[in-house]
């Protein structure tokens, strides 16, 4: 854990393993937090609160250009990487690239310091004049998955540092060692003690006392939907604030008017990139009739080049899923899809060979024709697994895509502008992409609808989700 500026190991001995998902091996543990420990934690978060939220919007701003400065340190870049591949599994590029986005996330918002703005009222006739002032809220929780555990922190603490929360971050216990170490790093670079307190532990127990704390302001959770409603069960007891970044099963609609090869190689590296473990990857494929062979085939040429490995090979492409139950998931799809009559066109399996047999490794995967009641078109798909079914026209393709509880992505690959529009229109989705999928910038709003959540994070607009509007009446 990492409390009141320093590493914080509690005096009992209860601790979670963290494994290397690539071996199997145990590389570290992290403390079990206890009540006391959570507590502790708030508590340090409150006591710096009080001057943090009294430093000027340029003063964090420059300390959070201290930070950004540190992490571009080449040294710093690569042991947070490799600390991220070891416990997380994912290519050492692909950390890399992660810890970039970290640190993109604070050059925007740190960008934003010097332009924050409220709003003034004049009223004449009642003799009067009004503004708003905006208060930093607290202590803001961020309770984060292990899929990219770091570009998900910068999201939530980032605009909550800058306008002058604190933070308690609860790290999942797959990954938390990235974020600890991330912690640390802010702290040398100038962030001051209890500013940003980490606790590792049970997200259930953690969020339950979270929830329930009255000096805990907000909590910002991203992780899976099932948690995401209990976690916002929880708040609302407590009339407290949420935001809900939960799962998604974006649907890619190809139409029959664009180059499909290229748009096939698009959809393989979007798919399988973090070895498919990805919120907004594109999980349910749906291509014109006339287009649907060609598109499928192009797709296996790519997906048979993949190189699955240790994400600490120069060579590895994809790495193994993060966890054990990730892998015994991917198991489960690929038996359910095959027992309603879809037809697995790649992989589906273990790979085999000695390099493979201690880690949670699966082969990238391709399922065409899933039935209607398949588990990979209802459900969402954590793991290398790409559906790709046929539709007959663009009404059957934005009825299935539609069809989902889920609504966080969702793209149109078309070079026929009437067709990019009823896309944009009409897919239910909080992001909508034409011709590309995935690419999130820190100045757009993130997040979904339906079932995938409400709030958006990054862009100006998360500012505001991480204050308070006081609105103040002056009679004269
Ligand atoms: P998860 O729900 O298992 O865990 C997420 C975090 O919540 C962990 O830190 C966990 O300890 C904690 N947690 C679990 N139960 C809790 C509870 N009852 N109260 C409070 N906290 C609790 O999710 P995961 O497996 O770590 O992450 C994968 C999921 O995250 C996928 O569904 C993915 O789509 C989603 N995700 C969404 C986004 C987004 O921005 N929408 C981004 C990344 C990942």
């Amino acid at each position: 854990m990492f409390i009141g500026g320093e590493k914080y190991t509690p005096s009992h001995s209860k601790r979670i393993a963290v494994f290397n998902p690539a071996t199997g091996e145990q590389i570290e543990s992290v403390p079990f937090a206890s009540p006391e420990d959570v507590k502790k934690a708030i508590d340090s978060c409150a006591l710096a609160f009080k001057s943090w939220s009294q430093k000027s919007y340029a003063e964090r701003g420059a300390v959070l250009s201290k930070i950004s400065a540190a992490l571009k340190e080449e040294q710093c870049l690569e042991k947070l990487a490799a600390t991220l591949t070891n416990e997380q599994g994912k290519p050492l590029a692909e950390s890399r690239r992660e810890i970039e986005g970290l640190v993109g996330v604070i050059d925007y918002y740190t960008g934003l310091s010097s332009s924050f703005h409220t709003d003034f009222f004049e009223n004449k006739n009642n003799q009067s004049y009004s503004f708003t002032i905006k208060k930093p809220l607290g202590i803001c929780v961020s309770i984060l998955p292990w899929n990219m555990p770091a570009l998900v922190m910068a999201w939530k603490v980032i605009p909550a540092l800058l306008t002058g929360n604190t933070c308690l971050v609860k790290p999942s216990s797959i990954c938390p060692l990235t974020i600890l170490e991330i912690a640390s790093v802010f702290h040398d670079a100038g962030l001051p003690a209890g500013v940003l307190n980490v606790v590792t532990g049970s997200g259930d127990e953690i969020g339950k006392q979270l929830a329930a704390s009255p000096d805990v302001r907000k909590i910002s959770f991203t992780g899976s939907a099932e948690a995401g409603k209990k976690i916002g069960a929880e708040a609302a007891q407590f009339n407290k604030r949420v935001t809900l970044e939960l799962g998604g099963s974006d649907a890619m609609i190809v139409c029959d008017d664009v180059n499909i090869g290229d748009c096939a190689l698009k959809a393989v590296s979007a798919r399988f990139f973090n070895c498919g473990q990805t919120c907004i990857s594109p999980k349910r494929i749906f291509v014109f009739e006339s287009v649907f062979d060609v598109f499928v085939k192009s797709v296996l040429e790519h997906v048979s080049k993949i190189q699955i490995g240790n994400g600490l090979s120069g060579k590895t492409m994809m790495g193994p899923l993060s966890s054990e139950d990730g892998l015994k998931e991917m198991i489960e799809f690929v038996e359910n899809a095959r027992s309603k009559g879809a037809q697995i066109r790649f992989g589906g399996v273990v790979p085999k060979g000695a390099e493979f047999e201690n880690g949670y490794f699966f082969e990238p995967t391709v399922i065409t024709n899933a039935p209607k009641g398949s588990r990979v078109l209802l459900e969402e798909v954590f793991g290398p697994i790409m559906v790709i079914n046929p539709v007959k026209d663009l009404d059957e393709a934005i009825f299935e895509a539609n069809n989902t509880n889920f609504g966080l992505g969702a793209s149109i690959w078309t070079n026929d502008l009437n067709r990019a529009k009823r896309g944009v229109e009409e897919l239910e989705a909080g992001i909508v992409w034409v011709n590309q999928h995935t690419k999130v910038l820190p100045e757009l709003p993130f997040g979904g609808v339906k079932e995938s959540g409400f709030g958006r994070e990054n862009g100006y607009e998360a500012l505001n989700g991480y204050l308070e509007t006081k609105t103040v009446v002056f009679k004269f």
